[in-house]
């Protein structure tokens, strides 16, 4: 039996781990995948409070790997594939394991938007990514295209720019809709290219892969070593049964209808994702935790 359980080791879970670990608890964290998540993908963190100069992604969420070391936290490598409730206590499914707790923290973040287009699901993992961070190694001499037109795939234009000969920005509307600041960087750039009013139809195999796309007139093709996806994100809540999803209401401070569950960070917040965010949201979820640990009222 466990007082708590957090669930993903982005900020949000991290910030949430902190709290609780200095207020005397030992909350258990399950990572599926690198700690720091979708952190890991970012280029320049310009808005963090704390880096003067600004801090790529990774190395931010190496800062708060050496925070959670000098605490003594441990994120567990283990991945949750679902939860019940069990007379009050949360039944969590970990790989073939069971983990039982009286308090669940999820800040399990967001998942890729598919294009659903012939291809995809083919070549994904292969030739085809949706986060940076899972690309295998470049060569200079390859092209890279990205699909979409907002902060992430402009983020991913400019991180991989130096990597690089050339990046293609494939985006169906006729403007980007990122930060102005990302955009002129991308304009001040030699070899990255937006392509406006064009929509990707399918994908091939090629020597690399082929972004087969329509414009308002013809057909065209870009050919490159890998294609990113970043065209949105939404919450991951496949953990849970989709009734549970269904009927979820999330307070203001992070506590929900099911009394000792909590929900930090991207996970809750529709359009308005930001590390300082999920930091703030993980942070508010711990101290609301402890309260119904405490059987205090918030
Ligand atoms: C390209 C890019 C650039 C960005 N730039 C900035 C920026 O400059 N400034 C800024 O403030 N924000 C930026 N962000 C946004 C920032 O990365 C997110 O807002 C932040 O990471 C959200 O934190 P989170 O903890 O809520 O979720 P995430 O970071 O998504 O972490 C969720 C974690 O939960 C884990 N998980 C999910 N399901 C399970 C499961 N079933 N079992 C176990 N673990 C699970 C995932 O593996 C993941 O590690 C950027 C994002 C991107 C993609």
């Amino acid at each position: 039996m466990n007082d708590n359980v957090i669930i993903g080791a982005g900020p949000a879970g991290i910030a949430s781990a902190i709290y609780l670990k200095r207020a005397g608890f030992d909350p258990i964290v399950l990572e599926k995948g690198e700690v720091g998540g979708l952190l890991l993908n970012a280029n320049l963190v310009e808005n963090y409070p704390g880096f003067p100069e600004g801090i790529c992604g990774r190395a931010l969420v190496g800062v708060f790997r050496k925070q959670l070391a000098r605490l003594g936290i441990e994120v567990q490598a283990k991945e949750v594939s679902s939860i019940s409730l069990k007379d009050g206590l949360f039944a969590l499914d970990v790989d073939d394991d069971e983990i039982i707790s009286r308090s669940l923290i999820v800040a399990t973040g967001t998942k890729p938007k598919c294009l659903g287009i012939q291809g995809e699901s083919t070549l994904l993992g292969k030739k085809l990514f949706y986060e940076i961070k899972d690309i295998p190694a470049l060569s200079w001499e390859g092209t890279i295209a990205i699909i979409g037109a907002g902060d992430a795939a402009f983020d991913y234009a400019l991180n991989l720019a130096d990597d690089v000969s050339q990046v293609d920005i494939i985006m169906r509307n006729d403007r980007p809709k990122c930060l102005s600041l990302l955009w002129e960087r991308v304009k001040e750039s030699d070899n990255i290219q937006t392509h406006p009013k064009t929509v990707p139809i399918a994908f091939e195999e090629g020597d690399g892969i082929i972004t087969k796309c329509t414009t308002e007139d013809k057909e065209i093709s870009f050919s490159s070593e890998y294609t990113l996806i970043a065209c949105g994100r939404e919450p991951n809540l496949d953990i849970f049964p989709k009734d549970v999803v269904k009927t979820l209401i999330i307070e203001e401070d992070g506590g929900t209808n099911i009394p000792g569950l909590f929900i930090a960070g991207d996970v809750r917040r529709g359009r308005r994702r930001q590390a300082g965010i999920a930091v703030g949201d993980g942070i508010l979820c711990a101290m609301s935790a402890m309260d119904y640990l405490k059987g205090e009222e918030p």
